[in-house]
């Protein structure tokens, strides 16, 4: 099983600006000073190997979108603005020509989590079948009030794809896919589930846009037993903990640390930070990723944790 993020950021797509790219511009001069690079190889070393992520590489901007390799179909959790490269990657590989499933795990209806659809080229092209799967009654409701008038040009019915969607329950198991897959309900406005998917004795879990307050312990037991030793956590650690104790506690989201806190507790292998909040710089969230891993150092009691901090074009192999 293989996951490649193709959106990471929560609420909201954003994108580097002219002082951002300024601020990146600036660090690598400042490391570069008094270096020379006679050839394009030496450049790349430096660049690769002496420049932190945040000043070489970045997190990137697109809204949740994570595609799920190593099953029957293209397998993909939620449809965030990610989900127009994860089309263009489709199309480049396979053409347009060759008709393809795609099952789709919907965490919630949220705009963050279903704007990329009218932008996913597959969507207009006959004989693709899309399958949304997800917990909630109004999926596909939402998916035809965002291309309707005023808003969207192209109207649901103007699709070529065919769509089906599928009503899960939490706490059953189901067969999708050629993943087994069952769904776990959270705190979060309007509610939102998340999904863990396994396979060949490999399990991911991914649980975005939920609160974990830790003051219920039944609740805090339920999702310790859903994560119970899963390879990965894919989480929705939007705030730092001083944010979430401080004014956005019952936004509906976690932090970093809580993160870490339930891995331990549910014996995951990896926990990667996800849905990253907008206002954020990429110095921001490599600042995040820093302290999430010392926290984990100092909190191990034995299995040490590793933690990633989730990115546009990040690849994990399990
Ligand atoms: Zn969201
Ligand atoms: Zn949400």
């Amino acid at each position: 099983m293989r996951l490649r993020f193709w959106g990471t950021r929560g609420s909201l797509p954003v994108a580097l600006g002219g002082d951002g790219v300024r601020d990146k511009v600036r660090a690598a001069l400042r490391r570069a000073e008094g270096r020379s690079f006679p050839s394009e190889a030496a450049l790349d070393a430096f660049i690769e190997g002496e420049l932190d992520f945040a000043t070489s590489h970045g997190y990137g901007g697109n809204s949740s979108c994570v595609e799920i390799i190593g099953g029957d179909n293209t397998v993909i959790c939620d449809m965030g603005s990610g989900l127009r490269e994860l089309g263009q990657q489709v199309m480049q590989d396979y053409g347009p020509g060759q008709p393809r499933r795609y099952d789709v795990f919907l965490s919630h209806v949220h705009w963050d989590h279903i704007m990329g659809l009218p932008f996913f080229a597959p969507a207009y092209i006959p004989g693709n079948e899309i399958h949304i799967h997800g917990c909630h009654t109004v999926m596909e409701d939402a998916f035809r009030r965002q291309q309707s008038d005023p808003c969207f040009p192209v109207h649901w019915e103007d699709m070529g794809a065919e769509f089906a969607f599928h009503q899960m329950q939490p706490g059953q198991k189901y067969r999708i896919a050629g993943f087994d897959i069952a769904a776990i309900k959270q705190n979060h406005p309007g509610d939102s589930y998340g999904y863990r998917l396994e396979r060949n004795g490999k399990s991911a879990v991914y649980s975005t846009d939920g609160e974990h307050k830790q003051d219920s312990e039944s609740e805090t037991r339920q999702f310790v037993d859903f994560l119970a030793g899963a390879d990965l956590l894919v989480f929705d650690a939007m705030y730092s903990l001083a944010d979430m104790v401080s004014v956005k506690q019952d936004w509906g989201h976690s932090s970093n640390i809580v993160g870490v806190d339930l891995c331990h507790r549910a014996g995951v292998a990896h926990y990667c930070l996800f849905h990253h909040e907008p206002i954020y710089d990429d110095y921001d969230l490599q600042r995040i990723h820093q302290e999430t891993r010392r926290y984990a150092e100092i909190m191990n009691q034995g299995q040490p944790l590793q933690v990633s901090m989730a990115y546009d074009g990040l690849e994990i192999e399990l």
